[in-house]
Formats: C-alpha cells, sequence, structure tokens
C-alpha cells in the first residue's frame, strides 16, 4: 500500500530531516502524463519548497521547451530524494531506500505514461540501471505502467557544456516522440 502523501512533508524517517528547511515533495498537475525525477533538492530547492527553481532547472526547461515543446506545467517533477543532502553531497543509499516509498506512492497516485530520470542516482535508482549515465541515457525501458528514460543531470550538462548539452538535447526529442506515441 502506498503511504499516505500527506506525512511526506513532515516526515523524519531520515537524518536529512534534521538538516533541511523544508521537505520538496514536488510539484505539478496530478494528470501530467510525464514525470520528471532528479536526485535531491539544492539550497534553492530548500528554500524554495519545489524541484529545479534553480540554475539546473532553468537549464531543463529551456531544453524541454526548445527540443520537445513542453513546459513546466506539463509535468510533475520531483526527486528521489525530498530533502536536501548537507552541502549537496549525493544522497545515500540508505537515504534512498528509506525515501523510496515516496516516490513509489508518487508514482503509483500519478501513473505517468512516461518518466524521465535525471543523471545517474535517479538512473539507477528508478531505472534499475548498473552503468553509469554516459552508457544508459536515451535507453527505453518498460516499467509495466508507462516507459521511462535516463538522460543527464541538468547540473552535469552546465559543468560539461555544448557536448552534454546536445546529448540532452537528442534524448529529449526522443522523450518528446514516446511521448507522443504513448
Ligand atoms: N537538482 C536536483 O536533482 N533536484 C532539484 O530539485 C534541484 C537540483
Amino acid at each position: 500500500m502506498p503511504r499516505d502523501l500527506t506525512e511526506l512533508a513532515t516526515c523524519t524517517r531520515c537524518a536529512l530531516s534534521a538538516t533541511r528547511q523544508r521537505v520538496v515533495v514536488g510539484s505539478g498537475p496530478a494528470s501530467s502524463r510525464l514525470v520528471i525525477i532528479g536526485e535531491a533538492p539544492g539550497a534553492t530547492e530548500d528554500e524554495g519548497g519545489e524541484p529545479f527553481i534553480g540554475r539546473s532547472g532553468r537549464l531543463l526547461f529551456a531544453l524541454l521547451d526548445e527540443e520537445a515543446g513542453l513546459a513546466r506545467s506539463d509535468c510533475f517533477v520531483t526527486n528521489v530524494v525530498k530533502c536536501r543532502p548537507p552541502a549537496n553531497r549525493t544522497p545515500t543509499r540508505d537515504e534512498i531506500a528509506t525515501c523510496r516509498p515516496w516516490l513509489d506512492a508518487q508514482l503509483a497516485r500519478l501513473e505517468p505514461a512516461v518518466v524521465l530520470a535525471l543523471g545517474n542516482t535517479a538512473a539507477k535508482s528508478v531505472l534499475g540501471f548498473e552503468e553509469g549515465i554516459g552508457r544508459t541515457h536515451g535507453r527505453l525501458v518498460d516499467l509495466g505502467t508507462g516507459v521511462a528514460m535516463a538522460t543527464y543531470h541538468p547540473a552535469a550538462a552546465l559543468r560539461g557544456g555544448p557536448s552534454v548539452v546536445d546529448v540532452m538535447r537528442a534524448d529529449l526529442r526522443r522523450l518528446k516522440r514516446v511521448l507522443d506515441e504513448s
């Protein structure tokens, strides 16, 4: 049974609850056919309470608009881990596992046609990939209820420059085709 999502905003199931400002639950219409899943909130999101509202988010939604004609309001956006890890470190295996029932409950509630995982943490934990994102981006995985794909995290694109951005662009064009066909 999915957990009652109303309890997510006050979750204290792991130590991240002691250092976060707020739980970043996720945002977007419940009718979204596309769910985008990042790693964990950063400082801007911890402060603002919404996922991807900082630099990474600006790049992500600019690319989604340009390559797929999609706006933020066309998708539900969330993270594998709902609370900011101190100093933006990668969430631990335990933190990911403890937070997982919340993500599962969200996916069960939203029943998206397509899931887009951003970066290694989301690709590995949501799609079950063992190899790094450099090898797995753009691959389609049947989740039973819908289709999932991973691409680079926009923070990696900000660091990696045009070559990473170009790969993301191609993945997002593919995402659009998959969304149109499903
Ligand atoms: N990076 C993420 O993975 N998620 C956010 O919400 C913001 C930055």
